[in-house]
């Protein structure tokens, strides 16, 4: 029997099932994306500012550095030499923005979420982590040696209970609540400024939310959820990707001064990564001092948001969604997948979301808009649901 035969095997019954998957080459224009000479509206995208495809902004970024300054490689962790100024530049444009606290850079959303949780974590430490957080939330749990209980999605209650139940346990010294701001598959969001109040009944607990959906895109200069319901300060693990609308890649911490340096002292993928080029943090500062005025286009996509949700509800379809993402729920898996294709079929590029990503029979098309898009546009979409 070969050493191939399983994985094999494994990819047999993938296909069966329906789940496997492939990557798929395509070509982007603007709103637009190309899959084997068949262009679509792009309705699949995390460039919620429509940022990421804008030439004119990235051609106003090349003018600006001269040739010398654009390192392509940091060439080693910033704890050795990879340290460049880009570095603390990005950092202090973060902080000021963030009244003042401490920020910390990580290479991707990714490695600060597997990262953070195992190194301010221990024994005993309690994890209470909503059921629904990011894949890369979760795996860092499993590398940590906290202990982990999940609770309801969104529910505060259920949370409170289990605070109140583990305030009672002598081997919990010190428990972190996990969630998201806005959530990616349901693109419903926590009540942040509850989650606060609750945390501040209690003298153990700390809080740590992840808005890589919200950056950007929520609060008057777009600095997230935390902005937008006035608790900056509040959250002792204020966490974010610079790769959805913020149009780069990496992820950030904003936090207090001696958390961001028992991370800098503790993190293993901070201190065994060879930092971002340079050139990337340069390009990151240069687009979120213009996301902070991007006031306009945070509005619009909260006006076609809204439009979208009540449009979908209206048509008698579940539609948890409070934000940009606006899931339609189907139910049946292969129902969802023969929509998709149609959509697609004639020029909407939405893709279907299956288990195990969401629950048994909770089966959804994912739209999620960019700023870019128009009413006319997704009024045509509609039309076909
Ligand atoms: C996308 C995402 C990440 C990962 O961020 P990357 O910068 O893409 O690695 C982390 N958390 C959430 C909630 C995400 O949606």
């Amino acid at each position: 029997m070969s050493l191939l035969e399983k994985y094999e095997n494994e990819l047999q019954r993938l296909k069966q099932q329906g789940n496997f998957r492939g990557f798929r080459s395509n070509v982007q224009q603007g709103k637009y994306i190309t899959i084997q000479d068949h262009q679509m509206l792009n309705l699949s995208s995390n460039d919620y500012l429509g940022l990421a495809s804008n030439v004119l902004l990235r051609e106003e970024f090349f003018d600006l550095v001269p040739n010398e300054q654009r390192v392509m490689s940091s060439a080693s962790s910033r704890l050795l030499t990879g340290n460049f100024p880009e570095y603390e530049q990005l950092e202090q444009t973060l902080s000021h923005a963030f009244h003042g606290r401490a920020a910390l850079l990580f290479n991707s959303g990714y490695h600060m979420n597997i990262g953070i949780l195992p190194a301010v974590s221990d024994s005993k430490t309690l994890i209470l982590a909503d059921k629904l957080i990011h894949a890369s939330m979760i795996d860092g749990i499993r590398l940590s040696h906290a202990k982990y209980v999940r609770y309801r999605h969104n529910d505060l209650q259920h949370l409170e209970a289990l605070l109140e139940k583990y305030q009672r346990d002598e081997s919990i010294e010190q428990i972190i609540v996990v969630t998201e701001s806005i959530f990616s598959m349901d693109g419903d969001e926590t009540d942040l400024a509850a989650l606060v109040q609750l945390k501040n009944k209690f003298s153990n607990v700390m809080l740590y939310v992840d808005e890589a959906h919200a950056i950007g895109v929520r609060g008057k200069k777009g600095l997230g959820c935390a902005e937008q319901y006035g608790v900056m300060s509040d959250i002792d693990f204020l966490v974010g990707t610079f790769g959805k609308a913020l149009a780069s890649v990496g992820g950030y911490l904003i936090c207090h001064p001696i958390i961001r340096e028992y991370l800098i002292n503790k993190m293993r993928p901070l201190i065994f990564s060879t930092a971002q080029p340079p050139i990337s943090m340069a390009w990151t500062n240069f687009i979120f001092q213009k996301v902070l005025l991007m006031q306009q286009s945070r509005d619009d996509l909260e006006h076609l948001s809204d439009y979208l949700q009540t449009q979908v509800k209206e048509k008698g379809y579940t539609c948890p969604s409070t934000s940009h993402i606006v899931p339609v729920v189907i139910g049946d898996s292969n129902q969802t997948i023969c929509l998709a294709q149609r959509l697609q079929d004639v020029g909407f590029y939405v893709m279907p979301v299956r288990p195990p990503t969401v629950p048994q029979n909770s089966s959804r098309l994912r739209i999620s808009l960019t700023a870019q898009n128009n009413q006319a546009e997704l009024s045509a979409l509609l039309d076909l649901l």
